[in-house]
């Protein structure tokens, strides 16, 4: 591809992409808007093997023009995705994107840096410290998270999985006194979660080599939030028996029902005790970004680890998870390792950062523009405007609902995420969800909490509005 090709390439990919997200209606006697999300079901209607069968199976010999793969990714890619953008997502969580992260994602691209070390690419490492310092102050976090103070600091990770492997790491490090890297006996190390907690804590506690004999679950009080008491009691079991506490986990919205366990008492028992403390508040800690949310983050500054995810709410295109602690003597411990070809006098003057140190992989891409340029043009009052209009939109359905017999409302619903279930039982909010998702015009989830069959309803793609919601709720309700 030459240069000229590439950018006649590029103004027609971002044509596309602009179509594709613009989901406006069209004006009166207008054209319709073909590309736009909206006009596709949300999930594809293809079955497994269409996507790949409908391409070659073996590659080309010579390079194809880009109007040909063009016409495939419109033909086959994008029948074949599920819209996450769509305006009735209501599945999983948000994954928003903006105009300005995909921007800064394609400049990420178009650099190709490189920046495992600051002297690898000075600009990757220090915008992300700043970045990391912005989202510090934006979200109201602890001082102690910020690059500047004694002992903590952030950095982007790919996932709040990554993060949470992060943290463990960190945790199993300080708890050995490193020791655990010269002989790797973990044997001994226990952790504490409810059975809300997401996946990846007990992922990521598997790889880090404690054995699910070793993760204690935690019992949850009517309201999917820890039960302090039965945390205390269980770390007292554990140490009687010769085991060495070393790690919690704290939901700041769990994924199935948006549960908030109670930090200010569970950092209160882990500082008893020298135990980890990580807070996982990966899709509701944007929250904070709006005043009035921001008790979402009551509790953190206990914690030794903290994460959230602007890949989710925030509306930065993934992967961008933001980390911080305030052990960074733990975390360093814990993953740095200097090879001779990665020496630098910078590194060894102590004054920059070199974030191969704080994270798993190597390399690492420029993925703070994405952040700067979201931050820098989409602007903190837009950030705050969707917030507040998908957490009044959830408050108004998860109103309509308990007002209505048929549902119940089956969690509390602070924020974005309302978990409903049918009064009929678990067959009938079943086979309700599955009515409703195969429409194609919106998505759901099913969880199930405390043994019951649950709808969730989460609100939050930057294409919602209250047309969508209305329209969802007419969808649920239509023949239940
Ligand atoms: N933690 C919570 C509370 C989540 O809701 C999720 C995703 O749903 C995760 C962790 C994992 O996020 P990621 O995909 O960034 O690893």
């Amino acid at each position: 591809m030459t240069p000229d090709e590439f950018r006649r390439a590029g103004h027609e990919l971002i044509d596309f992409i602009a179509d594709y997200l613009d989901t406006a209606p069209p004006e009166p006697g207008g054209p319709q808007n073909e590309r736009s999300v909206a006009t596709r079901p949300v999930q594809p209607t293809v079955e497994s093997g269409d996507v790949r069968a409908a391409l070659p199976e073996h590659p080309p010999t010579a390079p194809e023009p880009w109007e040909d793969v063009m016409a495939d990714v419109e033909r086959i890619i994008v029948p074949g995705i599920t819209n996450w953008q769509h305006p009735g997502w209501f599945a999983y969580f948000p994954a928003n994107i903006s105009y300005p992260s995909v921007l800064g994602e394609l400049l990420s691209a178009g650099l190709g840096v490189q920046g495992m070390s600051w002297v690898t690419s000075p600009a990757c490492t220090e915008v992300e410290t700043l970045m990391l310092d912005w989202m510090q102050e934006l979200l109201g976090l602890p001082a102690a998270f910020h690059s500047t103070s004694e002992s903590g600091g952030g950095v982007i990770q790919g996932s709040a999985s990554e993060a949470t492997l992060v943290a463990i790491l960190s945790a199993r490090h300080r708890a050995t006194g490193g020791a655990v890297n010269a002989d790797g006996a973990t044997t001994k190390l226990v952790a504490y979660a409810t059975s809300q907690s997401h996946s990846s804590i007990e992922k990521g506690l598997r790889i880090a080599g404690i054995g699910t004999d070793r993760i204690r679950t935690i019992a949850h009080d009517e309201n999917f939030a820890m039960r302090p008491d039965a945390l205390r009691q269980t770390i007292d079991a554990d140490l009687a028996a010769g085991l060495t506490p070393f790690f919690a986990n704290s939901n700041h919205g769990s994924t199935s029902s948006m549960a908030f366990d109670p930090s200010p008492e569970i950092g209160a028992i882990c500082r008893d005790h020298d135990i980890w403390f990580h807070v996982d508040s990966a899709m509701a800690g944007i929250a904070a970004l709006v005043p009035e949310f921001r008790w979402v983050n009551d509790g953190i500054q206990l914690a030794d680890s903290y994460c959230t995810n602007p890949h989710k709410w925030m509306g930065v295109n993934f992967d961008c998870t933001t980390y911080w602690t305030t052990d960074r003597a733990s975390l360093l411990g814990a993953l740095s390792i200097l090879p001779e070809y990665l020496r630098s006098a910078a590194a060894e003057s102590g004054e920059v950062i070199d974030y191969r140190d704080w994270q798993i992989p190597l390399g690492r891409r420029f993925r703070a523009l994405k952040l700067w340029f979201t931050i820098r043009m989409d602007g903190v009052d837009s950030f705050q405007e969707r917030i507040r209009r998908d957490v009044a939109l959830t408050q108004d359905l998860a109103l309509r609902a308990a007002s209505d017999d048929r549902f119940s409302v089956v969690a509390p619903h602070p924020l974005n995420l309302v978990c409903l279930a049918l009064t009929g039982g678990d067959e009938a909010t079943d086979e309700l969800i599955e009515r409703a998702n195969a429409s194609g015009t919106a998505l759901f989830t099913r969880t199930v909490l405390d043994g019951r069959s649950v709808l969730r309803v989460s609100i939050g793609s930057h294409t919602t509005r209250a047309q969508h919601v209305d329209a969802a709720w007419e969808l649920i309700t239509r023949d239940v």
